[in-house]
């Protein structure tokens, strides 16, 4: 019932955007310096910004395609590089119905409220880290054609894995259905060699991906024995690396374990994901390659909660989440101390969609400075995009996305929990 209002009330102020409209904060904070701008009004033409300048004496209140936000504090839009839209978290025997009765169709519309309760909690941008059956792709593209609200996607399409790795999608079958599905391949994001590797890369390409997201060691909740172990040899990883470099591709890698991020890193891939063994070695191979970390310290903390229910996860993840679940908070606050490029990521669909902004707070707790948090979900998230002069930012010539809260999220930084405006290439999607 609540999402069908949220849907209502959307459509009502889709139709009310205006070609050129002027946004008057109270403040803003310019995420870029760092430093607050008092009484700032931002204009807006066809979705982009135009000018970002002092709120002039006669307001422009009252005008038509005029919002006020006077009494609110706005910044950029925000974005969580590691996001899973398409699924959510649920308890194991749900987990094993839908994969013996859910059609893909199922999880699609499934995922249509997850993108719109992500947008709605102020993140206009996402990386969306993985799914089967190309559901990633085709909501980024109802996205992006106004035919569901969410927020702008850039998606891995399939996680590329090797056999029985993180993200085989046959892990743990019974014979029977094993050999119903057959054995997957590099179509369906397995591989077993370096050529496999950069047919699989090539796969993610015609499927229409914007890049690539391996899983370099074992993982949480795949069900398998390892929840860390280097899954790819040295070449494998390299074949990836360079064959995306081709396409344009960015190269995103799942990790827990020390070695397998030594592996990929090495390799030369964009990002580690969760990192949550690094050991020193791999602290100052990060300072070396100038690689991005994303900790994701939302999903541990969710999957370290859920292991102290015995129904909620299978016997063979159980364990997995209790001992790894629990590190990340930790590495992550080592890794900021030791000055590691960190971009905002949180794993959600390991948790409940919407609640992104936990992480903030979980990033501030593990020693993080506010704005260095905000800063990793804004300027640096749009480095690791490769979009610094379009996203991130509220500047002349960005995408006009903006949200605004009631007050100082420096002071309070769980203020980000409750984003009160959205609005996402000049259109609103929620007003105070
Ligand atoms: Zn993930």
């Amino acid at each position: 019932m609540k999402q069908m209002v949220a849907a209502s009330v959307l459509l009502a102020l889709n139709s009310a955007h205006a070609a050129t409209q002027t946004v008057d904060c109270g403040r803003l904070l310019d995420v870029q310096t760092g430093a607050w701008r008092e009484r700032v009004s931002i204009v807006i033409e066809d979705g982009s910004i135009k000018s970002v300048g002092p709120t002039q004496s006669s307001p422009t209140s009252g005008a038509a395609g005029n919002i006020d936000l006077s009494r609110h504090t706005c910044l950029p839009g925000l974005i969580d590089m590691h996001v899973h839209l398409t699924s959510e978290t649920q308890p194991v025997v749900a987990s094993y119905r839908d994969r013996l009765t859910a059609d893909p169709a199922d999880m699609a519309y499934r995922s249509v409220k997850y993108a719109e309760r992500t947008l709605m909690a102020g993140f206009t941008t996402v990386r969306d880290l993985g799914a089967a059956d190309g559901l990633n792709i085709a909501l980024k593209r109802a996205i992006a054609a106004g035919e569901v609200p969410g927020p702008r996607m850039f998606t891995a399409g399939k996680s590329i894995a090797t056999t029985g790795g993180h993200a085989d999608p046959t892990n743990n079958l019974s014979h029977f259905l094993s050999e119903k599905i057959g054995p997957p391949g590099p179509q369906e994001g397995v591989v077993d060699s370096p050529e496999e590797a950069r047919q699989a890369v090539r796969a993610r390409y015609k499927e229409g991906a914007d890049l690539i997201k391996i899983t370099a060691t074992g993982g949480v909740l795949s069900q398998a024995a390892n929840g860390q172990n280097s899954q790819y040899t040295e070449d494998e990883l390299r074949a990836v690396v360079e064959t995306a470099k081709d396409y344009g591709f960015r190269v995103a890698a799942h990790a827990h374990g020390a070695e397998g991020m030594k592996r990929a890193l090495r390799a030369g891939v964009d990002s580690i994901e969760h990192g949550t063994m690094m050991d020193d070695e791999v602290l100052a191979l990060f300072k070396k390659t100038g690689h991005w970390y994303v900790p994701t310290i939302s999903a541990g903390r969710y999957v370290a909660d859920k292991a102290k229910d015995p129904n909620y996860y299978s016997a063979l993840v159980r364990p997995k989440a209790a001992a790894i679940g629990p590190q990340l908070q930790a590495t992550a606050g080592r890794a900021y101390k030791a000055g590691v490029k960190i971009a905002f990521g949180t794993d959600a669909g390991v948790f409940p969609h919407g609640e992104n902004a936990k992480e903030f707070g979980y990033m501030v707790e593990a020693g993080m400075k506010p704005l260095d948090a905000i800063r990793a979900a804004t300027v640096n998230a749009a480095l690791l995009l490769d979009q610094p002069k379009r996203l991130g930012a509220i500047a002349p010539g960005f995408a006009a996305d903006i949200i605004a809260v009631d007050s100082d999220p420096l002071a309070d930084i769980k203020q980000l929990e409750a984003v009160k405006f959205v609005m996402k290439d000049g259109v609103v999607y929620k007003k105070p």
